[in-house]
């Protein structure tokens, strides 16, 4: 990967995988989103944001490259104030070129088609709220199989040295068929075992299992029933090298069948 010198040089950024949950953390002020928040203070601030969402599936990976991309509302019947929330970090359509012409316009195109959506947005309003740092999204192909999104996501690690944030935002145990709308704090006895079994593969390092997290058991297939949400985590732990070290945040179930937990990436030396 080459051709990204109007980025600058810069020491392993951290990698950050977010559970997003509902939406309306992006107008609440819970503990959720003043971990975020802290994040935002705590690491070197990025020169631009790549961010993947569970959120935004296409055939074929794409990266958003309009200079100001929309803030998307992909949701329904939420109150008004959530959907007058708006997001305005710029795009990079140069950034976006470089990409694409890098990694080959069959592996990744751009388009102007989309924007940011929630699970962008209602993280990343509590990590950067100045919303002044450049946002591009890269979606996922919904024909890879988890082992080629593994792959692509090692594609981008070289962004790393380059000030760029990658950002990827799901929840690894979301089940919306199970949720217990009436209990905040609370997770089923199987959205336990899920967050256990995969917390300790992720602070273990067993990116194989973590891959073919469909043969994880009954516990993990009912936290993750499709891939979408389960997916952005495969991208973060791509990422990570020997020299990282991985700490989990906002590691909590909420109504029942949602995880929060969050996981940073960063450079012992
Ligand atoms: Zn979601």
């Amino acid at each position: 990967m080459t051709d990204f010198d109007f980025l600058p040089d810069t020491a392993p950024m951290p990698v950050i995988f977010a559970g997003h949950g509902n939406p309306m953390n992006a107008i609440e002020q819970n503990e959720f989103t003043q971990t975020w928040n802290t994040i935002g203070k705590e690491i070197p601030a990025p020169a631009l944001i790549v961010s993947i969402s569970a959120h935004w599936e296409t055939r074929g990976a794409k990266i958003t490259a309009m200079p100001t991309p929309q803030t998307i509302h992909d949701f329904g019947g939420f109150p008004d104030e959530l959907y007058r929330v708006q997001y305005p970090a710029p795009g990079n359509p140069g950034f976006a070129g470089k990409l694409t012409d890098s990694l080959g316009e069959n592996t990744l195109s751009g388009t102007s088609d989309w924007g940011l959506d929630h699970g962008t947005w209602s993280v990343l309003k509590h990590i950067f709220p100045k919303a002044d740092i450049p946002v591009v999204q890269i979606s996922l192909n919904r024909y890879f199989t988890p082992e080629q999104h593994y792959s692509f996501a090692r594609e981008l690690a070289l962004l790393r040295n380059k000030g760029v944030l990658l950002f990827s935002s799901g929840n690894i145990v979301h089940n919306l068929r199970e949720v217990d709308w009436y209990h905040a704090d609370y997770g089923h006895e199987w959205a336990m075992e899920a967050r256990e079994k995969v917390n300790e593969l992720i602070l273990s390092d067993k990116h194989d299992e973590l891959i073919n997290f469909k043969k994880l058991g009954t516990a993990v297939n009912k936290a993750a029933p499709t891939d979408e949400h389960f997916l952005p985590l495969l991208y973060s732990m791509a990422l990570k090298n020997d020299n990282d070290e991985v700490s989990l945040f906002n590691d909590k179930l909420v109504m029942g069948s949602l995880s929060m937990t969050g996981l940073m990436i960063s450079n012992i030396k």
